[in-house]
């Protein structure tokens, strides 16, 4: 079985005293591939550094929104040249995030829409984090697409109904994390279950969100089998099936990443 955690946060200080260990664990319990996602354009050659030291490790461009505000500043062109590198699959993570609201909407918008447009202008996909802001998130991906179509993944969905329907009308993929695990999660579930199965992806957002026995204590990238069998039991499928279904979407979307 081989799975992917397109979505993780390998540079946070809670790895660093054994990063080797966490992508070995990893492997062993069949995570073969792992995308660690930029929060800070600034730290860009920290996340290069990593995916230059394992070979299974990729790695993405871009400025959360909780720090849009932080790096509005920083030029489309120079987004584009740091995706050059063989390595950088993605761009992202950026997106809405009006729950913690660390950084004024109008930032996290125009950051949202400069990363959308290095997605487009690259061909590589876009990391969306969106979070209590699906209405203002459809509207941005709507009046994105018209300008020209892009890529991208709602990381870590949390949304509604409605957004689902739309992203998937968009083209866009959805993953789950180890929200889905949680037991009061039961409308999530319901809206995972009518997401095409060729749309799909999982993660862990680590260290952050442990799924099941986990939840609250340190996350890595292994665990995401645990949401992975989640998603199985959701969709009626054997785990197998639908790491194999998961696995093939990620290099679907993530057309540069190499296997
Ligand atoms: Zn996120
Ligand atoms: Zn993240």
């Amino acid at each position: 079985m081989t799975l992917v955690d397109h979505h993780c946060h390998l540079d946070f200080p809670d790895f660093a005293s054994e990063l080797d260990a966490v992508v070995a664990r990893a492997e062993a319990a069949g995570v073969q591939y792992i995308t660690t996602i930029s929060t800070r354009i600034a730290k860009h050659d920290t996340y290069r550094g990593i995916a230059e030291r394992y070979s299974n490790v990729f790695f993405s461009v871009g400025t959360h929104p909780h720090q849009a505000h932080e790096e509005l500043d920083v030029p489309l062109s120079a987004i584009i040249t740091k995706t050059q590198h063989p390595k950088c699959v993605a761009v992202g993570e950026a997106g809405l995030d009006y729950f913690y609201q660390k950084s004024p909407r109008e930032a996290q918008a125009q950051g949202f829409r400069l990363h959308i447009a290095a997605a487009r202008e690259t061909g590589l996909p876009l990391e969306i984090h969106t979070r209590d802001a699906d209405d203002d998130t459809i509207a941005i991906l709507e009046d994105e697409m018209g300008k020209g179509a892009f890529k991208a993944v709602l990381h870590c969905f949390t949304g509604g109904q409605k957004l689902a329907d739309r992203a998937v009308a968009l083209g866009l993929y959805i993953s789950a994390s180890g929200v889905i695990t949680y037991k009061k999660n039961e409308d999530l579930r319901a809206i995972f279950k009518t997401v095409p199965l060729d749309r799909l992806l999982v993660e862990t957002d680590a260290p952050y969100l442990g799924p099941g026995p986990q939840r609250g204590k340190r996350n890595e990238p292994a665990f995401v089998a645990v949401t992975a069998a989640t998603l199985a039991e959701i969709k009626g499928l054997s785990q197998d099936a639908l790491a194999l279904a998961t696995t093939e979407n990620f290099f679907r979307l993530y057309s540069k990443a190499v296997r």
